[in-house]
């Protein structure tokens, strides 16, 4: 079976670098490309620059799924913004609660299983629902045990399909798949995919969002910091043999944070013959 393979975009800040994204999603078209999505600043940040990069992708012919959440928005600026995607041709979103801002104090937080049932309660089947997960457990969440409840919330409230927070030791990724399946959860769970083109940014963005950098990894991409060939190429090598595993031990597709660079994505794509 083919596996349904998504790319991850940010919404480019400058005009520039706007009209390159859809050049860059068709140089990804070469995989079996179900859909690109685009993320969205917590808070609504990027409310604008996110429509804009989505409508340009749909305008190139790419199925998008811009990324949502309630940040301290009401619910009407978030049905009002619903609706401008589902009148765009947007037919699936990325439901997160998103990171809550320092000074944010004690406000409500609205967890992304009220923002699943939001969108299901006022746009019923409109949108195809993903929401995020972790096989190696949210920084947040008390235990494991208690990610996994709040995973199934997420479901519960009309989640279709998960895409997971990117990690480099495929056997979370079963060991996860395992726990869910034996809570109840039954729907696609598609591993997160990082491939590795700098050190510094990894390391510092996976301390922030809780994913293990494996030792063995770790040393490696240390010793060949300063040679970008031989780093490019040990990240390549390194990733693809994860994806190889994920795919082999049965996981439904793979979803890859591109960083809106396609050459890094590419390359991995055509070590696993996905791309044509
Ligand atoms: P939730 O599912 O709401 O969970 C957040 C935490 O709260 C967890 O620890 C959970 O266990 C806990 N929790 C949930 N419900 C309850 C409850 N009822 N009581 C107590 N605790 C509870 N961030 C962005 O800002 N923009 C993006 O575009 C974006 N895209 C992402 C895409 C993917 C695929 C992934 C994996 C992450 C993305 N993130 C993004 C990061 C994400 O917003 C953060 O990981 C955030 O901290 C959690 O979001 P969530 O939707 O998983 O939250």
């Amino acid at each position: 079976m083919t596996p349904r393979i998504s790319c991850e975009f940010f919404p480019p800040r400058t005009p520039g670098g706007m009209r390159a994204l859809p050049r860059t999603a068709r140089r990804l078209s070469a995989l079996p490309l179900e859909y690109c999505s685009v993320t969205y600043g917590a808070g609504g940040s990027t409310r604008e620059g996110t429509f804009e990069a989505v409508q340009s992708l749909l305008a190139s012919g790419i199925a998008a799924a811009p990324h949502l959440s309630f940040g301290s928005d009401d619910e009407a600026t978030i049905a009002a913004l619903l609706e401008r995607y589902r009148d765009a041709g947007v037919r699936r979103v990325v439901a997160l609660r998103g990171d809550v801002a320092s000074g944010m104090g004690r406000r409500h937080v609205r967890y992304a299983a009220e923002l699943v049932a939001f969108i299901r309660q006022r746009f019923g089947d409109a949108f195809h629902v993903a929401v995020a997960c972790y096989p190696e457990t949210h920084p947040e969440s008390a235990t494991p045990a208690d990610d996994v409840a709040h995973f199934r919330d997420k479901v519960q409230a009309g989640a279709d399909s998960a895409i997971t927070q990117y990690f480099y030791n495929a056997d979370a990724y079963f060991d996860f798949r395992d726990r869910c399946a034996a809570a109840g959860i039954g729907i696609p769970i598609v591993p997160g995919v990082m491939p590795i083109t700098n050190v510094d940014g990894l390391v510092r963005f996976s301390n922030n969002c809780g994913a293990e950098i494996p030792r063995w990894i770790h040393r490696q991409l240390d010793a060949c910091r300063h040679d970008e060939a031989a780093l490019l190429a040990f990240g390549t090598d390194v990733v693809s043999r994860l994806c190889e595993r994920l795919l082999a031990g049965g996981a439904p597709g793979l979803h890859f944070y591109t960083l809106n660079q396609a050459s890094p994505t590419l390359a991995i794509a055509r070590n696993l013959h996905l791309a044509g």
